[in-house]
């Protein structure tokens, strides 16, 4: 096994960035740039955050991915040979990328895409534990698209589905404790975290 050294400095501004041991996405908390662990150090990524929603406010940061991207819902068959019509459009996704149980991590992913999100400036403030690579979290938004597919009230059998990302971006997503559960501070869903 190989083993080697990867220096943590924000690739923009040359801070030291906090990290936790299985970190491999990370936000700046000094001048918000985002970055993902490459071969060879931090490789730069655009950076945004979400805003708290009225009435709620933002007590800890966790990293997501913001996915834009061309989705293609064609080829639905139902069990009888039966065709429905698919759909395409561009879509945005909003993934969490720390660790979540599955069940978690569906129900947060879905209410934060379909959540009309008002963006703004990277806090200032630690935003550690992202685990999920851009990869697996296009994988993660085929099985979120597949889910509701699946739960459209026809007798799915099978299905095309095409995703050709267009943009993404790490993203600073908004927490308030809640019993010691993480609620989010934009759609008001509370899973199980840390
Ligand atoms: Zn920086």
């Amino acid at each position: 096994m190989d083993f080697h050294l990867v220096n943590l400095d924000c690739p923009a501004c040359g801070s030291a960035m906090a990290a936790g041991p299985n970190d491999i996405l990370f936000l700046c908390a000094h001048c918000g740039s985002g970055a993902v662990l490459g071969d060879t150090g931090l490789d730069k990524v655009d950076s945004t955050a979400l805003m708290p929603a009225p009435g709620r406010r933002a007590m800890l940061w966790r990293p997501g991915w913001s996915v834009e991207a061309d989705v293609v819902v064609d080829d639905r068959r139902g069990f009888k040979g039966r065709v429905t019509p698919g759909w395409s459009g561009r879509r945005q996704f909003i993934i969490p990328a720390f660790p979540l149980a599955l069940e978690d991590l569906t129900l947060l992913a879905g209410a934060l895409s379909s959540a009309a999100d008002t963006t703004g400036e990277v806090p200032k403030e630690p935003c550690l534990g992202g685990t999920l690579d851009l990869a697996d979290t296009l994988v993660f938004i085929r099985y979120l698209i597949m889910g509701t597919e699946i739960t459209k009230p026809d007798d799915l059998a099978s299905v095309n589905i095409e995703i050709s990302p267009i943009s993404h971006r790490i993203v600073a997503l908004p927490f308030e404790h809640a019993d010691g559960r993480l609620r989010c501070a934009v759609t008001g869903t509370v899973v199980r975290g840390e």
